[in-house]
């Protein structure tokens, strides 16, 4: 069978079973490609149109208690120079971003679990939400935490939360992680995290050594299951000193490869959830200079332009190769407007572009 023809065959029955979303996975030729991709487009188009929805995103701290087998500022990565942001310095970044029309703002960061560390967010948090209430919708992602933690960040005025599962496959997750890092916690905080009542995203990274297919789509089923209500996925990227990017094909091929198997999952993720937010990830554009805008073709409505300050951009390294560490915050927001308009869409200020999903899911569970 023609691989358009596949296609045709899964849009007309809807997506049913793990095998659909493996032979989804495995398009290869362009008309196959180009099928997925208008199926996954028409959807994204009727209920979010061509309007990308943006969140300025601020590194506050490389420091990092974990050591996650490919990132590069895991702990004991030597050649990491650590920082943290002061809290001054934070806050004025956030002015800056709602001066240009952001109304909302990822505050990421290492993960760590030291009372001094919770302080430290829930003080900024506190003080954004004293400053711009509602106005600014504050998201955190910074990694597991104890459910009374996330719960503090809620009332402080912290509203979303993003913790990507990396590998919903739990023998998949043991491989990538040393021992002492626990799938099931990981798991347990997302369902914290929508107990608390944050928009909650995760995600995964798509291309790494040992992930499958089917492992893939897992992965789809996964963000189902939990019912996420934002995605945020992206390619693999070795970095040279970490354990894993020591054994990963890093060639031409590979990253190619990578990058249009997200494609294939944007899309996917589209399909089987269409009223969720999915973010054309900075990884995207990492791959290729035009990624996260062929991103918003393929499914994506969400774009994290990055707000850190320029002197800690190169220290931010989870990967090799991060775009744009040379430009200032102001750069990256002109910048994106053009890149945008370049593939038909149009970037939304003065909105925190909830995910639609979110409402759904909240009414449902009032009535
Ligand atoms: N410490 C927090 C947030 C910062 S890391 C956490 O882990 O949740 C943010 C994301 O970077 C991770 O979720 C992971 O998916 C991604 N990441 C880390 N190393 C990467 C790599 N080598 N290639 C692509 N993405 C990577
Ligand atoms: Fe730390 Fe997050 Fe990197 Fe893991 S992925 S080492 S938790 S910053």
């Amino acid at each position: 069978m023609k691989e358009r023809e596949i296609v045709e065959r899964i849009r007309r029955s809807g997506i049913r079973t793990k095998e659909d979303i493996v032979n989804l996975l495995a398009l290869g030729t362009p008309e196959g490609m180009e099928e997925l991709r208008r199926w996954a487009f028409s959807i994204k188009q009727k209920i979010y149109g061509n309007k990308v929805y943006i969140r300025g995103i601020i590194e506050f701290s490389n420091i990092c208690q974990k050591n996650c087998y490919y990132c590069g500022i895991r702990k004991d990565n030597k050649n990491t120079r650590r920082y943290k942001m002061p809290k001054e310095e934070i806050l004025e970044s956030v002015d800056l971003a709602y001066s240009i029309g952001y109304r909302s703002i990822v505050l990421q960061s290492g993960e760590l679990e030291n009372p001094e560390f919770i302080y430290f967010v829930d003080e900024i948090v506190r003080e954004i939400y004293k400053k711009y209430g509602e106005n600014m919708c504050i998201v955190l992602c910074v990694g597991e935490q104890e459910y009374e933690v996330y719960k503090l960040w809620y009332k402080s005025g912290a509203r979303r939360y993003l913790l990507r599962i990396e590998v919903s496959n739990p023998e998949l997750y043991k491989k990538l992680h040393p021992p002492d890092h626990s799938y099931e916690r990981r798991k347990r905080c997302l369902e914290y995290l929508k107990e608390i009542g944050y928009q909650v995203g995760t995600g995964v990274m798509i291309g790494l050594p040992f992930q499958t297919l089917e492992n893939l789509a897992e992965d789809i089923l996964f963000f189902k299951e939990i019912d996420a209500d934002m995605i945020g996925m992206g390619p693999y990227i070795v970095h040279g000193d970490t354990p894993l990017g020591k054994i990963a094909d890093n060639s031409e091929e590979e990253k190619e490869r990578r990058f249009w198997l997200s494609m294939k999952m944007i899309a996917i993720t589209r399909i089987v959830m269409p009223d969720v937010n999915i973010a054309s990830t900075t990884a995207l554009q990492a791959l290729k200079p035009m990624g996260r805008e062929i991103g918003f073709t393929w499914g994506a409505n969400v774009i994290m332009p990055n707000l850190t300050p320029k002197k800690y951009r190169a220290d931010y390294q989870l990967y090799e190769g991060k775009p744009c560490i040379d430009e200032t915050a102001t750069d990256c927001v002109r910048c994106m407007d053009i890149r945008a308009k370049m593939v038909g869409h149009e970037i939304v200020y003065g909105d925190p572009g909830n995910p639609l999903h979110f409402y759904k899911r909240t009414s449902k569970l009032s009535t």
